[in-house]
């Protein structure tokens, strides 16, 4: 009988797949045959206004890019479809041909043309300082030297800082962070495109920051597309097509105010400059720097997580309803909330919150990171611990009580020996996922590993190679500690420990002895 409910079920089972396979066939193919035909699929990093910012009322991305690449795809005969990515995944998007174009006031380079195309210049920029209103100790690049400079991942604000002897750089995933940085009080100034950085002064409320000196550079943006893609005419005719007919200057005048500047049809940028190529020595010691970074991240994190963990944890099982209440809301939240958002919270949020109360608050990097981190960890060692000691029989206690032992006595020969070798192998699963969850520490400018591999592909463009050295350095450090973590475990396993003992014992000794 048995076999037979199990043949139907195997048959339905069976069907069911099929069913899916057919939905997902049905829903698949007919939108990819209209769309491989004529639409552009472009990438933009929609947090550079008013080049490309979401829309707070429709949640569309809006901006003078995407203006401009709705009219040259509309000119060209070609629905564009918006895709949003981090800027430095544009380029390797192109590379691996993911994106037909991404338009995200991208800087036509010689280092960037060498691994993708760019269309003509369709914008004239430059890169300018910011620095807090108060500040008049910098006023010239050459006065950046020794300071702490933000600066967004990937871009040529982030090259010119490099140059800058002596300087501190701390790299955030958008130029908007790195404005709130300089805000914050955690850096002197600000490397970045001037459109952008006067847009935010003067358009996105962000009052207290000021220009300074002249502009650092001179830069043209343009469409970039992948290596040989044979949409470059095809774009660079439109684009023509929308300056000479007014359309260009049209969009221009909605944005920014004023007449466009004649525009180059080939940006001088273009006549010089090679991309750095991998230099696997450099690459090497730069993961290492990111791994011992990683591996402080983890040690006082946990550290931290696990002292306020066994407060929560004892806190939790208390007789005092108003604490056990008040831990658990704290669990809830830790638990129930992305780790990336209470990172955010904690290093930008927080500070902010004070200056607008009108305190002086900031925090240190390391310090917010391991804070955010612990909280969190705190959160799940928690309740770790507590189903560790809440699964000691209740009958331990009571024959404890008999031998006239007091509670903590109970808890420290009794108990806690018992619900450790419990709540080790959950305690070694948390660290090891902590390991790897250090890398969020990346999103605030903290250069651990992943944010050294990040930092590496941002000039060098490899990006396969260079997250697979990454990952590899993850999986040596997540190994070893498994490694460790099984190890206490047969230490702390009384039976495996005696049994090995008397194996030990039992074992003839050696003739001669
Ligand atoms: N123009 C700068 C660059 O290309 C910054 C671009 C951006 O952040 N979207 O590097």
């Amino acid at each position: 009988m048995f076999r037979k409910l199990s043949s139907r079920w195997l048959k339905r089972i069976g069907a069911l797949w099929l069913g899916c396979l057919l939905v997902l066939a049905l829903g698949y193919f007919p939108s990819q045959a209209q769309d491989s035909a004529a639409v552009w699929e472009v990438g933009t990093e929609p947090t550079f206004p008013p080049f490309e910012m979401k829309d707070e009322a429709t949640g569309n991305v809006i901006g003078f890019d995407i203006d401009l690449i709705n009219a040259i795809g509309e000119a060209a005969g070609h629905p564009v479809k918006i895709i949003s990515l981090p800027f430095d995944g544009l380029i390797p998007s192109l590379q691996s041909k993911t994106l037909d174009a991404a338009i995200s006031g991208m800087t036509i380079t010689a280092e960037r043309a060498q691994t993708i195309d760019f269309s003509r210049p369709y914008f004239e920029a430059g890169l300018a300082i910011a620095v807090v209103e108060g500040n008049d100790s910098i006023q010239s690049f050459e006065d950046l030297k020794g300071k702490r400079i933000a600066v967004q991942i990937g871009t040529t604000g982030a090259e010119k800082a490099k140059e800058v002897e002596g300087a501190t750089i701390s790299t955030f995933d958008g130029a908007p962070l790195a404005l709130q940085e300089l805000l914050n009080g955690r850096v002197d100034a600000v490397v970045n495109d001037l459109p952008v950085t006067l847009y935010a002064i003067n358009e996105a409320n962000l009052k207290g920051i000021k220009i300074v000196g002249e502009l650092l550079t001179e830069e043209y943006y343009g469409i970039a597309l992948p290596k040989g893609s044979e949409n470059l005419a095809t774009i660079n005719a439109a684009l023509g097509e929308l300056i000479e007919n007014g359309t260009y200057a049209e969009i221009f005048g909605k944005w920014f105010a004023g007449e466009p500047p004649d525009l180059p049809e080939i940006a001088p940028a273009l006549s010089s400059g090679t991309a750095s190529g991998l230099d696997w020595g450099l690459l090497f010691r730069n993961l290492m720097r990111g791994a011992w970074v990683t591996i402080m991240l983890t040690f006082f994190s946990f550290l931290f997580g696990l002292i306020g963990g066994s407060l929560v944890a004892f806190a939790l099982i208390s007789p005092f309803k108003p604490l056990r209440w008040l831990c658990r809301v704290y669990v809830d939240f830790f638990r129930g909330t992305p780790m990336l958002v209470q990172l955010f919270m904690i290093y930008f949020g927080i500070p902010a919150l004070f200056q607008g109360l009108g305190f002086d608050v900031s925090f240190n990097r390391f310090f917010a990171a391991v804070l955010a981190l612990s909280l969190n960890v705190a959160a799940y060692l928690a309740e770790i611990l507590r189903g560790g000691i809440q699964s000691i029989d209740r009958g331990q206690w009571e024959a404890a009580e008999s031998l006239a032992m007091n509670p903590i006595e109970t808890m420290r020969y009794v108990v806690f020996p018992q619900a450790f070798r419990r709540i080790l192998p959950p305690l070694g699963n948390e660290f090891i996922t902590l390991i790897k969850d250090t890398s969020l520490a990346a999103v605030i400018g903290f250069e651990e590993l992943f944010r050294e591999g990040q930092l590496t592909v941002a000039t060098t463009y490899r990006a396969f190679e260079v997250y697979l050295a990454v990952a590899i350095v993850y999986l040596v450090m997540t190994s070893i500690a498994s490694m460790v973590f099984k190890r206490l475990e047969a230490y702390m396993d009384p039976i495996g420990r005696s049994e090995k003992q008397r194996k030990a014992a039992a074992k003839p000794a050696p003739l001669g002895a």
